[in-house]
């Protein structure tokens, strides 16, 4: 071991210290203040606890609670004080994995019987208890047959044990009476973690896996103060208020049905509706930049999913093969398609093309499926059964730098102009392992910043994040309450012409490849419309909204002109509904704004008379305004045709 450690602080400067010195000790020494405002270290690029004794040199920091890894620190403790408050209660509970997790920590156990909601609060409770008591979170290396020893009553531990490598370090950790196998960091003390609360308890399979034994598992959340995890309640609560799944059925947008099977979505007409106006607009905005619609078929033989390497590398996602169709030889088989790029790219070559037809633009909205593992289905968000809005570009190499501006201006229109959504560029680049000369990536990377530069867009780089095949740019968005979601990819692609042997004839008359380009702009309707029912809070724009005016009769004698107006409206293309039941209007419109209708369109003797409408808008209470039926009638289709974001 050598005599002395150096330790460079972020300043840049450096220290001297004698091997075994801790990190808190380091701290202490730049000063008081800065020692009891540290959480954790970092040495070189791990994460050390303040009483490790450090052996090291290297680049060293104290984490306060300012920096992200330091909550990461503090959940991960969180995990142990609640495993540590559950087996006070349940001595026989066995122990799985308990790791922190985006936004707060979660631990596994083996229990007879789920936790109930006042399990949670006792157990709480309890975690006060520990936290109160202030043990020290003590680390320790020990040999494999120690670990043995402290864990022989925990057979998800010793599993977890036999996978550690013999030339690994086995570490445990003791929080008081509780000890657990794990590789840290912690807090120094219990004591530090004081702004957490549980929340949740589900069932989940030991290691994901459903052949494995059903776990109990608790979700909490952990911050540094009273306001974070205050404000943090409340964005769950906004949340769960917003969720696609209560949402959906509340305004009747959707279902999913046991007969049918888990991640095949049923759009209900409110629903279908929704997607009908999707996949207008974008067809319509496709079609309008030289994009042509194909249909391809649903299933295909085996042999295209062969041919295009998708099978071989993807083939546990898809569906199994069927059987040969009539007429054909046994070793046939079929399978349902998981993507369409190998059909687009038959339509391509079903022709000899010159460079004179580059680009050539295919779109389909077309569903694909894709035997994802049950336990990740979600909603809308994680489906099985996939609507993709999906397209194929075949280019010469030259094209590719107005064709990515080109669609960065119908991400702009769609994701900025229309739904107003602060998106973000990801740019990835070559990764090391990849398919296609440095020269052709080269251009490719070079064509991808070029466009982005030329639209003005910020992005981010990320170096060596592209798929082997293409470099791509990545479309995240944020939604209205701040969540991050994964939106549509642009990905190039050199290797599918490769494989299928495309060519185009070029101006020197000799064969060339094209270049191909995967896009999506929603991704996929499912995805796309779960997230639009949560932003949106199912409050959807007038453009959109499924049911966009009702219109409601005072009286009995007012139901023959609101039928009028409604079939007027209809007949200039606006979703308008009739509710002439005989409850109160009161109600009738309390039952519109739960639909949230954007518009409610009272006639009562004075309106009917006037032809006119007391207009009440969705969410703005009782006021209303009287208007002409003529006027409302071209404020609602000039809002549809301009797609406003309101009201
Ligand atoms: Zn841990
Ligand atoms: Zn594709």
């Amino acid at each position: 071991m050598a005599h002395e450690l150096v330790v460079t602080l972020p300043d840049g400067s450096e220290r001297r210290v004698p091997p075994g010195t801790t990190p808190r000790a380091i701290a202490q020494s730049i000063g008081a203040g800065l020692a009891r405002a540290a959480v954790a270290a970092r040495l070189g690029g791990q994460i050390v606890e303040l009483d490790r004794p450090l052996e090291q040199s290297g680049a060293f920091q104290v984490l306060t609670e300012k920096d992200a890894d330091a909550l990461y620190v503090l959940r991960h403790s969180a995990a142990h004080v609640l495993a540590t408050a559950v087996r006070r209660l349940y001595p026989d509970a066995g122990i799985g994995f308990g790791p922190p997790i985006d936004d707060g920590f979660y631990y596994d156990f083996a229990v007879p019987r789920p936790f109930t909601p006042e399990d949670l609060e006792r157990i709480e409770a309890e975690m006060r208890q520990v936290v109160a008591a202030d043990y020290p979170i003590v680390r320790e290396e020990v040999s494999r047959a120690e670990a043995q020893r402290r864990f022989a009553a925990d057979p998800l531990k010793l599993e977890r044990l036999g996978e550690i490598g013999d030339g690994e370090t086995i570490s445990v950790y003791r929080d008081g009476p509780f000890e657990d196998l794990c590789r840290g960091p912690h807090l120094a003390n219990t004591g530090r973690l004081q702004h957490f609360k549980l929340l949740h308890a589900a069932g989940a399979y030991w290691r994901g896996d459903e052949k494995r034994q059903m776990l109990q598992r608790i979700y909490g959340t952990a911050w540094f103060s009273k306001n974070d995890l205050e404000a943090y309640v409340r964005r769950l609560e906004e949340a769960r208020k917003r969720d696609h799944r209560i949402l959906g059925k509340q305004l009747d947008l959707y279902s999913i049905q046991d007969l049918v099977g888990p991640g095949l979505v049923f759009w209900h007409p409110k629903g279908a509706m929704l997607q009908f106006q999707l996949r207008r607009f974008i067809e319509d905005t496709l079609l309008e930049r030289g994009n042509q619609l194909v249909y391809t078929p649903h299933i295909t033989r085996e042999q295209l999913f062969l041919k295009s390497g998708h099978l071989p590398l993807y083939g546990e996602n898809q569906f199994p093969a069927m059987a040969a169709g009539e007429g054909e030889a046994e070793d046939v088989r079929y399978r349902v398609k998981p993507m369409n790029c190998p059909g687009h790219i038959l339509v391509y070559a079903a022709q000899q093309r010159s460079y004179r037809d580059l680009p050539l633009r295919l779109t389909e909205i077309a569903n694909v499926y894709r035997n994802e593992r049950s336990g990740t289905l979600h909603g809308m968000l994680r489906v099985r059964g996939l609507t993709m809005d999906d397209g194929h570009i075949f280019l010469r190499p030259d094209q590719i730098e107005d064709e990515i501006f080109a669609l960065l201006d119908i991400v702009e229109l769609v994701m900025g102009q229309t739904f107003g959504l602060t998106y973000r560029l990801d740019l990835a680049t070559r990764p090391e392992k990849k398919l296609g000369s440095d020269e052709v990536w080269e251009q490719a990377e070079r064509a991808l910043e070029a466009a982005l530069k030329r639209r003005g867009a910020t992005y981010r780089l990320d170096a060596g994040g592209g798929a082997f095949y293409g470099p791509k740019i990545d479309i995240k968005f944020d939604d209205a309450i701040g969540r991050e979601w994964q939106g549509a990819t642009i990905q190039l692609d050199f290797q599918l012409p490769e494989r299928f042997q495309l060519e185009y004839t070029g101006s020197d008359n000799k064969p060339h490849r094209p270049v191909m380009i995967h896009r999506a702009i929603y991704g996929t309707m499912e995805r796309f419309v779960g997230f639009l029912i949560e932003h949106f809070a199912g409050a959807f724009p007038v453009w959109l909204a499924p049911e966009q005016v009702r219109v409601l009769p005072i009286a009995d004698a007012q139901t023959a002109p609101a039928r009028a107006f409604q079939e007027r409206l209809r007949a200039a293309g606006i979703r308008a509904a009739l509710d002439d039941r005989s409850d109160t209007l009161n109600y009738r419109i309390r039952e519109a704004e739960l639909m949230k209708v954007p518009y409610m369109a009272v006639i009562g003797a004075r309106e009917a008379e006037g032809a006119t409408v007391a207009l009440r808008i969705r969410g703005a209470g009782k006021k209303q305004d009287v208007l002409t039926q003529d006027a409302f009638l071209a404020r609602v289709t000039d809002e549809v045709r301009t797609r406003w974001r309101g009201p």
